[in-house]
């Protein structure tokens, strides 16, 4: 990695008691064991709970971010294995899924929560070592919280009609989802659970860099004894993609990704009866009053911004803090940054893990890069990153406007850009000014000024004294060029769910 300017390197606060110079953490490695998990050399199309090769047979190959070694070759459906895949989904949608009692469905979806728990430990290796992410978070976020999707949503597949009071709550058939490489189980989850649950069938496919876990799920999938065709999962470029969620028999998409992306799918499904949701980009505004307990706050912007590298949609990438306690709050942050471990995502004690893709630590890089060149001043901690892999060190931005880059364009990297405030009006006057609108956090000891900001902030979730708190049973989603319709909850389950009354299939 490369950066215009030397990384800044502070000594640790003298109240720790170390010679200068001293490392303040030295940890011996504690890595992960792998030999528990089995990849094949090969993944084929998972399609009526078989695997096949796509037709031509072609493949590429998916690596390990940290390392940069391959892993496995994936099939590269064609257009004509989309086609076979939603015929399948239909028929099945048709000849057992919608024709089974809500009950039974449920059975099917505490069923495959088990075997995630289960398997927890393979699920959490194999998704650090795709995805890049450290395997204190796989293994005590994502996959858990998966896990606790499919739990929650069995629960409500024999009461929809309970859920929705004088709806006639319908599933839809067939739902085409599109998920991103940062929480590629997660977001199958999100995804999965609720359709499954409403009655639809699925075709999943997962990003291009990340669908090792979904392979393994379509193992869970055959393990729980799923009817052929209930869930099928494909993988293939962008345009497989939008092969996917245009094709006539799907009457349902969900897209997680970018904004760019989730427009042209809107422009292209416009008009076609579908129902769609798209969760898309943020740079969420986290905001902290003179109030609030700084230390408590400082571990809230370390997780909200570094968690996951800082890949996350909702992540708190504009710190917004009140001017009064500025200093305190940049010298505590600058300290607790320095002890931040950077490197093997399966190591348990990493704290920041590898960038999914070299593009993506590109982008992060230019966008860096951009905020020097316009002003604003970085601060590194001086971590030592591993010769191989794509890693970036946790960078802070002090003296950032608002029209700087960094300010307005989301980095989906481990990079926070600092800005202050006098007043709540200011505060919520800077963090609304942006074309996004998914989250927001608030930091402070007045329960009415929580009230007061929760409900001036144009953001779909606001968290107080807490960040990047998921729950299966809280709606999750955004406004403006953050997507619409909500995922998670009741409000996740009507997504997929015809409440028309008129032409429901089941
Ligand atoms: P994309 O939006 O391109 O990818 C997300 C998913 O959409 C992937 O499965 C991808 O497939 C698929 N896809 C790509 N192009 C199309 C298309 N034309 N039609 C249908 N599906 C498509 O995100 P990127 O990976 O390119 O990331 C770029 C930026 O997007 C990031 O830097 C970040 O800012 C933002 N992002 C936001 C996410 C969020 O959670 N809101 C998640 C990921 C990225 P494939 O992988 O095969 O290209």
């Amino acid at each position: 990695m490369t950066l215009t300017k030397k990384p800044e390197s502070r000594p640790a606060p003298a109240s720790w008691g170390l010679a200068s110079g001293e490392n303040p953490w030295e940890y011996a490695p504690a890595p992960e064991a792998t030999d528990h998990i089995t990849l094949q050399p090969e993944y084929g199309l998972f399609i009526g709970n078989e695997s096949r090769p796509a037709k031509p047979r072609k493949t590429f190959t998916v690596i390990n971010p940290a390392t940069e070694e391959p892993l496995a070759k994936v099939a590269h459906a064609s257009k004509a294995d989309v086609g076979r895949a939603v015929a399948t989904a239909k028929e099945a949608h048709r000849s057992s899924w919608s024709k089974l009692p809500g009950r039974e469905r449920a059975k099917y979806l505490y069923r495959i929560a088990r075997l995630m728990q289960e398997r927890s430990r393979e699920f959490a290796v194999v998704e650090s070592m795709n995805s890049g992410k450290p395997i204190k978070e796989s293994r005590d976020v994502d996959v858990p919280l998966a896990a606790a999707h499919f739990f929650y949503y069995a629960g409500w597949a024999d009461k929809l009609d309970y859920a929705f009071p004088h709806r006639q709550p319908r599933s839809l058939g067939v739902a085409a989802q599109v998920i991103p490489w940062n929480f590629p189980l997660l977001m199958l989850a999100w995804k999965i659970a609720p359709a499954l649950a409403a009655g639809n069938t699925v075709i999943l496919k997962p990003a291009s860099t990340t669908p090792l876990t979904a392979y393994l799920f379509a193992d869970v999938v055959r393990q729980a004894d799923l009817p052929p065709g209930v869930v099928n999962i494909i993988t293939g470029p962008g345009e497989i993609g939008m092969e996917l969620v245009t094709h006539p028999d799907v009457a349902k998409v969900a897209f997680t990704g970018s904004t760019a992306v989730g427009k042209m799918i809107a422009r292209a499904v416009a008009g076609s009866g579908k129902k769609v949701t798209l969760e898309l980009g943020g740079k969420a505004a986290n905001i902290v009053f003179d109030d609030a307990p700084l230390d408590q706050a400082i571990e809230g912007i370390i997780n909200g911004i570094y968690f996951n590298q800082g890949e996350v949609c909702c992540a708190g990438s504009r710190l917004f803090v009140q001017e009064s306690v500025y200093e305190p709050l940049i010298d505590k942050l600058k300290a607790r940054l320095g002890t931040l471990r950077v490197g093997d995502p399966l190591d348990k004690n990493t704290d920041v893990g590898a960038i999914n893709s070299a593009g993506q630590l590109a982008k992060i890089q230019e966008l860096v890069e951009s905020g020097i060149a316009e002003g604003a001043e970085i601060f590194q901690p001086d971590c030592v990153l591993p010769d191989k892999g794509f890693f970036f060190r946790p960078t802070l931005f002090t003296g950032v406007s608002q029209s700087h880059r960094i300010a307005q364009e989301e980095i989906f990297g481990p990079v926070l850009s600092v800005l202050t405030f006098r007043t709540p009006e200011e505060a919520i006057e800077k963090a609304n000014n942006t074309p996004y609108g998914l989250s927001a956090g608030v930091w402070t000891e007045k329960g009415s000024r929580i009230f007061k900001m929760v409900s001036a902030m144009r953001a779909g979730v606001v968290w107080a004294n807490t960040f990047n708190r998921f729950d299966p049973t809280s709606p999750f989603g955004g406004y403006k060029e953050s997507g619409y319709g909500r995922e998670g909850g009741i409000h996740g389950l009507g997504a997929y769910l015809d409440m028309s009354g008129a032409n429901g299939t089941s």
